[in-house]
């Protein structure tokens, strides 16, 4: 299931809201500003800021990095290839991945990965136009069409 963050996220809190929540936005320095809270159940989604919170040395970084082209409304399918790419469409864009760099904290982008990603797609989508144009006669019973499994689109 794929879902789009920004609409998906925001009806979520908007559902919230609806029911009664509220936000209140604090940075937690120390774990001891937490026993202070006035709430009886506290759910801990600090994700990577766990680490400092809860002096957690297990928790690691996995950096990920998108290159995101202008949206497309009528591309309705994603794809998933070697090397780690895949690209999927969004209602605000059209997003191509990826990375996977375990242990790497820099938020800086990576022009070394844009550069693999875009070339990457350039080349999957660009061999489509070394496919014979094929009419509708062409699918008659007993034809075959060759496929390279590595340019299959899912
Ligand atoms: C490039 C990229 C692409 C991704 N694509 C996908 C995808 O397509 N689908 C998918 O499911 N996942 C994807 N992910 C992963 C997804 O973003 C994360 O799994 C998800 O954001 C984790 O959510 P979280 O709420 O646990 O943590 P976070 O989103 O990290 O939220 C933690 C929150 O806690 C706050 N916080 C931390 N420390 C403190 C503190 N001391 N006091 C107060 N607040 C604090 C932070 O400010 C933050 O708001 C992607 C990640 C990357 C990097």
């Amino acid at each position: 299931m794929l879902i789009e963050p920004p609409i998906y996220l925001n009806a979520m809190l908007t559902d919230f809201r609806i029911a009664g929540g509220a936000v209140r936005m604090v940075k937690f320095e120390h774990v001891t500003q937490l026993q202070q809270l006035a709430e009886p159940v506290i759910f801990n989604c600090t994700g990577l800021g766990a680490r400092a919170l809860f002096d957690d040395q297990e928790l690691t970084p996995i950096k990920g990095q998108l290159t995101v082209l202008l949206p497309q409304a009528e591309v309705n399918y994603l794809t998933l290839m070697e090397d780690d790419l895949y690209m999927f469409p969004r209602t605000d864009g059209v997003l191509l991945g990826g990375l996977f760099q375990k242990g790497e904290w820099s938020l800086s982008v990576d022009e070394a990965t844009r550069a693999r990603v875009l070339r990457g797609h350039a080349q999957f989508f660009g061999s489509f136009r070394r496919c014979p144009r094929a009419g509708l006669n062409d699918f008659r019973p007993g034809r075959v069409f060759e496929t390279n499994r590595s340019n299959l689109a899912v």
